[in-house]
């Protein structure tokens, strides 16, 4: 797409993953409007606030959660745990409280991770009426029957809003890809920030060129806010999703992991190990379940939108999750990089996939008036192109996408896609978008 190098676009979301890092981000509040006003520096973002009290499906949009400041303190002022250290410190969501404890008191309130003791778990207390600290075991130990301490949330909720922000790419066409970030976790890379970068960049580049698919970049806090924008949308945006993905911990070095939409039969199902493999991106498919991001969301049964989820390590399955291990050294350039290529690739394969449509559809067409052996005997050293098109031409019925002809023929969707090229330009097909049903035998074919 653009000439920047893979390591200087990886050294790029790098950076801008340092600089959204420190803020705190949670499902509503100062944290999510920084983190989109960094983003509207690099693309074009539209923000909407959603009021506190907005009915959204079956929920309501929260109060807003705002934070100023968290310790607990000795009797001499000495701040034992420090909001300013680490946002990860205070429970997100937590109630305000202003108190001198005991340690018995206190002691219900702390959080550890006993996995992972030298780290800051991540704990959040959205939609519970709650208040908390979380601590390092080292930490805990220092706590552990002194007092009282002095316990300060400064925080406040109020009728405010929700927060959701998108960068729409219009294409020639107005059916729709979506790709979604959550962006709810507060000083967390790999969980959240990986996503959002890599989903940033791309859609820099994406506007740098032409495309079919309307593009919409999606950055919205977990499920509230999924559900919110769901909400939000017309029934007429709804059916123009035709493809989606959740990108999320794409920093770590793990090989991808794609998890498959609710409907088994997607195009993405088929299309994404497909395109990664034969790029030499290894990649583990898991199937669909209801428990996870915000693929749920889309997958629910009243909107069964075809939307599945590109990861590398999976949620909950490596240490540094949801911990303050989950830093910015836990995410390497490289795998950003290496990210952002996959997605770049699904994307191209979603774009050449279509349905061919023969022009031609009784006998063989006369290939050689048309000099299409010679093409192809001169262009393809792998001799895939002429069984390329032999295959095209066959299942050119339009009930067969390009992804189809790729798995039944065994060659790669890259030859398929180019021989296409090849057969449209001499108008021996025709592209649809759709699958096109039409009745087998002489005669019935449209024309
Ligand atoms: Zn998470």
């Amino acid at each position: 797409m653009t000439s920047e190098s893979p390591s200087d676009l990886g050294e790029s979301m790098h950076r801008l993953a340092t600089r959204l890092f420190p803020f705190h981000r949670s499902i509503s509040g100062e944290g999510a409007r920084d983190t989109f006003a960094e983003l509207a520096r690099h693309i074009p973002l539209q923000v909407t606030e959603v009021p506190t009290g907005t009915a959204v499906f079956d929920w309501t949009v929260p109060r807003e959660w705002r934070i100023r400041d968290a310790y607990i303190a000795d009797q001499d002022g000495l701040r034992i745990v420090d909001y300013r250290q680490s946002n990860l410190h205070v429970v997100n969501h937590s109630l305000p409280i202003h108190a001198r404890l005991d340690w018995e008191q206190l002691r219900p309130h702390l959080h550890t991770d006993e996995h992972s003791p030298h780290t800051i778990p991540y704990r959040t207390g959205y939609f519970r009426d709650i208040w908390g600290f979380c601590v390092t075991a080292q930490q805990y130990e220092s706590l552990r029957g002194g007092g009282p301490w002095e316990v300060v949330i400064d925080a406040e909720f109020l009728d405010g809003s929700l927060t959701l922000a998108e960068c729409e790419l219009s294409g020639t066409s107005s059916e729709s890809v979506v790709l979604h970030c959550h962006t709810c976790h507060p000083s967390l890379a790999n969980d959240n920030l990986s996503g959002i970068v890599v989903a940033t960049e791309l859609a820099k580049r994406l506007q740098l060129r032409e495309h079919y698919y309307t593009y919409r970049f999606v950055f919205v806090p977990a499920t509230i806010g999924a559900i919110s924008w769901l909400a939000l949308r017309s029934a007429e945006e709804l059916r123009q999703i035709r493809h989606g993905l959740v990108l999320t911990l794409l920093g770590d070095g793990a090989p991808f992991t794609f998890k498959q939409t609710r409907n088994e039969e997607s195009t993405l199902n088929r299309l994404v190990p497909l395109v990664l493999a034969a790029n030499n991106f290894p990649c583990r498919v898991e199937r669909f379940e209801p428990i996870g991001y915000d693929e749920t969301q889309y997958a629910s049964p009243g909107l069964n939108l075809p939307v599945g989820r590109l990861s590398r390590s999976t949620h909950g399955r490596f240490p540094e999750y949801h911990t303050s291990a989950d830093n910015l050294q836990f995410i390497q350039p490289a795998n950003l990089a290496e990210s952002l290529r996959a997605c770049e690739v699904i994307i191209e394969g979603l774009e050449n996939n279509i349905f061919p449509i023969s022009n031609c559809p009784s006998g063989e067409p006369q290939l050689g008036r048309r000099g299409l052996y010679r093409a192809f005997g001169e262009r393809d050293d792998r001799g895939e192109l002429q069984p390329a098109i032999m295959w095209l031409l066959n299942l050119a019925d339009g009930m067969h996408d390009l992804v189809a002809i790729a798995e039944r023929s065994g060659i790669s969707f890259e030859v398929i896609v180019q021989a296409a090229e090849m057969l449209i330009s001499h108008q021996l097909i025709t592209p649809a978008r759709q699958r096109t049903p039409m009745r087998d035998g002489p005669g019935v074919w449209p024309q």
